[in-house]
């Protein structure tokens, strides 16, 4: 209920500000010195050190380095709970590489992600509502890269897939063959993404510098069945046929590698993640301002998300940055792209 009194208040989409520590890697030198500061009283404000200017940034909530993967879920529960009652939600890491995308949407063993807890918190209140409703959730895993979409659950290597309108007149889109697998516990989450990180390995030459690259896409959907009608849910309420998705999307860096010289597939590969992202930064700031077209098609990624970013969905962007001080400039776009779709 606190939830849904959230989103009437602020529309629906929001963005969150994650700061990733000071690691090894960033060094020791000037360079590594922290750049980002935080105010006590509000959780919602930044402060950048850019080239000698404080720059402050106001967006929904921001996280700190000590935040813990348990309290950035805490924020984002009820809006993975919400496509239990049929809403379609989107939620994406943005930022440079190395700012922690993957470490909040995948974690680690240890400290796992949003993915994890998502699916995990789906199975216990499903679960929890299972007298007299049947649900079921399966998942799709899929990349884009170079505009391409790649099934990362398939047996085949390398399968490219196209984005089809639905022929039932739904105006709802789908995706001929991208394979999906009925997940009925933890263990079964697990088996299905050590597959796809299989397949994922095995079909690039260098994973870390691929993922870069690339938009990494876990697909949720929850269908739910009542036993006593017959009729699924859907965000509108009881009767009609429809179900939840949850989109969970590491989308490739932010970094604007194009500009120090790169050539070859290094600069097209550029060239499709800038396309893109400024597609996405395009399509929500078109939604959150209420602008009558909506350019979905520009990309792969906007056009095969249009269902779970339109309507009465939810959006959640979560902007990582590096508080290193020789990330600002890259710190300093990524926030201004979260201020824009703010
Ligand atoms: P990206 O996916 O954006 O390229 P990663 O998620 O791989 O970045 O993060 C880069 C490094 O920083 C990794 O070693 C990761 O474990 C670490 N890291 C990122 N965010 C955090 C965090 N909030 N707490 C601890 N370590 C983090
Ligand atoms: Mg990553």
């Amino acid at each position: 209920k606190c939830h849904n009194e959230l989103v009437r208040l602020k529309g629906n989409i929001r963005v969150f500000g994650r700061v990733r520590p000071i690691t090894k890697e960033d060094g020791e030198g000037p360079e590594a010195a922290n750049a980002v500061t935080f105010d006590a009283d509000d959780d919602a404000v930044l402060h950048l050190l850019h080239k000698g200017k404080q720059v402050s940034f106001e967006l929904d909530k921001v996280f700190p380095p000590q935040a813990s993967q348990e309290e950035v879920f805490q924020e984002v529960q009820a809006l993975v709970t919400s496509c239990i009652d049929g809403y379609n939600v989107c939620i994406f890491a943005y930022g440079q590489t190395g700012a922690g995308k993957t470490y909040t949407m995948e974690g680690t063993a240890a400290n796992p992600g949003i993915n994890q807890r998502a699916l995990q918190l789906l199975f216990s209140e499903v679960r929890g509502k299972a007298a007299d409703w049947d649900y079921t959730i399966t998942v799709s895993a899929a990349e884009i890269y170079n505009e391409a979409l790649r099934d990362l659950l398939g047996k085949e290597p390398q399968e490219k897939l196209e984005i089809k309108l639905c022929p039932d007149g739904s105006g709802q889109l789908y995706v001929p063959g991208l394979t999906e697998f009925r997940v009925q516990s933890v263990e079964d989450i697990n088996k299905v993404f050590e597959f796809g990180h299989i397949k994922r390995v095995t079909e690039c030459t260098n994973l870390n510098e691929h993922s870069s690259r690339s938009h990494a896409l876990l697909i949720v959907t929850v269908r739910g069945l009542d036993r006593s009608t017959g009729l699924r849910t859907t965000a509108a309420g009881f009767g009609c046929v429809s179900s939840g998705k949850l989109n969970l999307v590491d989308l490739a860096g932010s970094e604007r590698v194009g500009r120090s010289g790169a050539e070859g597939s290094r600069l097209r590969e550029a060239q499709h993640i800038n396309k893109s992202l400024s597609a996405l930064g395009d399509v929500i700031y078109a939604l959150r301002s209420r602008q009558g077209h909506v350019p979905f098609r520009n990309s792969k990624l906007t056009y095969l998300l249009q269902d779970s970013l339109s309507g009465d969905s939810k959006t959640l962007m979560m902007v990582q940055v590096s508080p290193a001080e020789k990330n600002t400039s890259e710190t300093l776009c990524s926030l201004k792209f979260a201020e824009r779709v703010r």
